[in-house]
């Protein structure tokens, strides 16, 4: 078939029913208090899906209240937490069986592949939420030991209601990040989609609820960031707030955040990621690796390997294998299989991807293959290579978010981890070498959350991920989560017998 197997895109036009568009506010889908609604679009042609609820400060409000009391009067946070573990369960069950629906929207809406949609992401949802919900009943503290007569104990809380919110590139993974770890530690939630991406995560959020979630627990709100956004980031009832977009936005939440109630923030950011060729890596496999590292996910990942740095004996032939497989990327509709490429999110970043294109050109960089926009619908850029990237051009330094790879050239490993590291993000690095010598000194000298040795965009759910520096504060899957969703009290008594 033209399309891939799933039965539901038998008409691409319209690939899925979309069935939830409004605020899910205390377990009910409700319209916004001002009635207001946003058009959310195909990024295949630029075309409007629906229409969806547009929440703003008053929503934003409505729905704080309703976690306020579902975390204060339970049965949330007192239910056991075998209990809470067994709707997480439950929940990644239906996501299992709804992949198939749930991978159309996010394709539908993000433009990313179908395949990668259905075949990557619900599976890597679906096992993350399992591995929290496994997280949620082996939670527990410890005890102390006391200088004086005193019985120490730690017992580590929920944090309370935890405002939450989203980017448009990976939106029902980030939903999954976001909502399972919080969830397992009992904690309630104000949840944000980001207003390109409003539809995946309506509808997972009602899953939840089949799955036994009590109303009130998790609450969705569409809308945009200075309204809704900033609503959450300064509400005064939030107790704690995760974000995941941009450094900029990511230093205007912390600030409302502070200037409020001072609630702990843990933010991932944007990213510049070094993507390190040594001399005795293997090329075909670094060629390989580094296209994916740069091209997944249409260039739209924090993570992306977007300097990729090759060293000089090897740089040629590097250049002219990586401008092949660019030239062989396949682009055009993401529900079609064999497509690797889809479109860029909106028309604002596909802009802003080709101002870069130019920026590049205009500075001197060799452009190697790509660097328009492909047909005239939609949101399509040819998969592009730069050669000749140097260190101050715009192309090496900037977060360019789109199908764009820059090679740099390098001498020698002091030289590259000194460049590598100059930058004010920290949150990856790709590593290529057979060297372990090598390997070990770059592992540890590149300041950066993630490092890949000889493989990229290694994603499971107990790996922690986050930034140095301006990448981001916190991290996020792993047993280090769990941190940010918990309190941890010190209960302290005399003992009337210390002897025993
Ligand atoms: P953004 O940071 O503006 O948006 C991310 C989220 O923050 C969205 O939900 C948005 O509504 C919200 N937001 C925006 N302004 C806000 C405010 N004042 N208060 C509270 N919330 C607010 O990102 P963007 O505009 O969608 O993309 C711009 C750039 O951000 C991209 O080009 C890319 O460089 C970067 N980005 C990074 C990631 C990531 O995963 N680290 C994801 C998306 C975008």
């Amino acid at each position: 078939p033209k399309y891939s197997t799933f039965a539901a895109v038998e008409n691409p036009e319209t690939p899925v029913k979309v069935n939830y568009t409004q605020l899910l506010i205390d377990g009910k889908f409700v319209d916004s208090v001002s009635g207001k609604t946003f058009a959310t679009y195909d990024p295949r042609t630029g075309d409007e899906i629906a229409h969806v609820a547009e929440g703003d400060a008053e929503d934003i409000n409505r729905a704080v209240v309703a976690a306020r009391k579902a975390f204060d009067e339970g049965p949330w946070p007192k239910m056991t937490a075998y209990e809470r573990s067994m709707v997480l369960f439950r929940f990644a069950d239906l996501i299992d069986k709804h992949a198939e629906e749930l991978a159309a929207l996010e394709t539908w809406n993000n433009g990313k592949t179908y395949e990668q949609a259905s075949k990557a992401e619900l599976p890597m949802i679906s096992r993350l939420i399992r591995y929290y919900a496994g997280w949620a009943d082996k939670i527990h503290g410890l005890t102390a030991p006391a200088d004086s007569a005193h019985a120490v104990q730690t017992i580590h809380e929920p944090i309370g209601v935890a405002g939450q919110i989203i980017p448009w590139n990976f939106p029902l993974l980030m939903f999954a990040w976001k909502v399972a770890p919080a969830l397992a530690c009992g904690n309630t939630i104000v949840l944000k989609t980001a207003e390109q991406t409003p539809l995946s995560a309506l509808y997972a959020a009602k899953l939840l609820h089949e799955a036994g979630l009590p109303s009130g627990v998790l609450n969705v709100v569409s809308g945009f960031g200075p309204t809704a956004g900033a609503a959450l980031a300064s509400h005064m009832d939030v107790d704690k707030l995760a974000f995941t977009g941009s450094t900029q936005t990511g230093k205007i939440v912390l600030e409302l955040a502070a200037k409020s109630n001072l609630k702990p923030v843990t933010l991932e950011l944007g990213g510049k990621s070094p993507f390190i060729v040594c001399k005795d890596a293997d090329i075909d496999t670094a060629v390989e690796l580094a296209h994916f590292a740069l091209f997944f996910n249409q260039g739209q990942c924090c993570c992306a390997g977007s300097r990729t740095y090759v060293h000089e004996s090897v740089y040629d032939e590097f250049v002219q294998k990586a401008k092949e497989r660019a030239l062989k990327r396949t682009v055009g509709d993401p529900f079609k299989a064999g497509i690797e490429q889809g479109p860029q999110i909106d028309s604002e970043q596909f802009e802003k991807i080709l101002r870069y294109i130019r920026s590049g050109v205009d500075n001197g960089a060799t452009l190697e293959t790509g660097g328009e926009r492909l047909g005239d619908k939609g949101y399509y850029i040819q998969p592009t290579v730069f050669s000749n990237v140097k260190e101050d051009m715009l192309i090496a330094q900037d977060e360019i978010f789109g199908p764009v790879q820059s090679i740099l050239k390098f001498k020698d490993i002091d030289e590259v981890v000194r460049r590598a590291n100059n930058t004010s993000y920290g949150l990856a690095a790709g590593v290529f070498t057979k060297d372990i010598d090598t390997a070990n000194t770059l592992t540890r000298a590149l300041r950066v959350g993630t490092v890949w040795v000889n493989c990229y965009d290694v994603f499971d759910a107990a790996i922690p991920f986050g930034g140095y520096k301006m990448s981001g504060q916190g991290r996020e899957k792993g047993i280090h989560c769990l941190s940010n969703y918990l309190q941890v009290k010190a209960v302290v008594t005399p003992l009337k017998n210390p002897a025993w």
